[in-house]
């Protein structure tokens, strides 16, 4: 298991290749690791994700009280300790603005359309949780029914927060996030959009069994296609909220 020194550098390290990525801008975004059950390892508040030091980094207990460290604690924490609290298999959670994605979240749309074989593999479907102020309780009370069945979330009006095993794999959820939501637009626009079939997904679902990394027990799609490829785009996407029932059992 790496140390925590070697933590402090991987956060400093994908911190800036959020920024380099154009995910974030200014002092956004947020990046833990959870060090031990008693321990995790964020981002400060109001500091460049792109120009942090290791030592800019705090370390807070699981109630989010400071144990250590300079500055003051990312404002967005609650999310981070939810997450954890949630999913024990869970060790580290990135959270950013990706442009596109956030952009599908700002228009009341999850990327849940079957579109990219390798994106039901990994991700399924990416839900969106209604709108919460950041950093309150109304933000937890949103994402709380989705966290146990899905490990990337669209936050409606705000953006994207996902989470792995190690903190390379939850950065690599955001990268895959953005670009799906770019191919989605994209597919959009072009104005045919064609996605898998149910057959197809079925045998995609068995492989999913088998791909390292995804712990994401996703459905995809969300919903029963209407009409097919060239359906009804209006009825296929909207806001996950606490009454949502999975479609597929949940992994617990
Ligand atoms: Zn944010």
């Amino acid at each position: 298991m790496p140390s925590e020194r070697q933590y402090r550098q991987e956060i400093v390290r994908l911190g800036a290749a959020l920024h380099r990525s154009g995910f974030v801008a200014a002092t956004d975004g947020n990046l833990s690791v959870r060090l031990d059950e008693n321990r995790i390892l964020v981002t400060p508040t109001s500091v460049s994700k792109g120009s942090m030091r290791p030592s800019d980094l705090v370390i807070v207990d699981p109630e989010g009280r400071k144990l250590g460290g300079r500055r003051d604690v990312s404002s967005e924490i609650a999310m981070h300790l939810l997450i954890y609290r949630l999913r024990p298999d869970i060790r580290a959670v990135v959270h950013a603005h990706p442009p596109t994605a956030t952009g599908f979240a700002a228009s009341g749309l999850a990327l849940n359309q079957p579109l990219v074989c390798e994106i039901v593999v990994s991700l399924g479907c990416v839900p969106l949780a209604r709108y919460g102020t950041p950093g309150t309780a109304e933000l937890s009370q949103a994402l709380r029914p989705l966290i146990p069945q899905y490990d990337a979330i669209l936050m409606a009006n705000h953006g994207v927060v996902s989470y792995g095993e190690e903190l390379q794999q939850a950065y690599m959820k955001m990268e895959t996030v953005e670009h799906f939501a770019k191919i989605a637009l994209t597919a959009h626009l072009l104005g045919q959009e064609q996605p898998l079939q149910e057959d197809d997904l079925a045998k995609l679902m068995v492989a999913r069994s088998k791909y390292a990394g995804s712990r994401s027990a996703a459905p995809m799609p969300l919903e029963p296609q209407n009409g097919g490829p060239s359906g009804n785009h209006h009825n296929r996407n909207r806001i996950a909220s606490d009454s949502d029932k999975p479609v597929s059992a949940p992994r617990r």
